[in-house]
């Protein structure tokens, strides 16, 4: 990936990703499920982000050109 703020909105997603996974564990969620719905947010917000940065990043159009795949939604199938 050879745009900076790719790659760091991909960190930013991943990271989302893994608190809200870890928010919506058993022991967690029961404990307040407020939070758990606050980090959903956090994610959908990052993916949200990635997305609307790549619309328009030269570097993600090249590479759904040449590879045919985009990045964080063909590793979430
Ligand atoms: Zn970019």
């Amino acid at each position: 990936m050879n745009c900076s703020e790719c790659r760091d909105l991909h960190l930013i997603l991943e990271r989302s990703n893994a608190r809200f996974l870890e928010a919506r564990s058993a022991q967690f969620f029961r404990i307040s499920t407020r939070i758990a719905v606050r980090k959903h947010i956090d994610l959908l917000r990052a993916v949200n982000d990635l997305q609307e940065h790549q619309a328009d990043c030269p570097w993600a159009i090249a590479a759904l050109h040449i590879g045919g795949r985009v990045t964080h939604e063909s590793r979430q199938q």
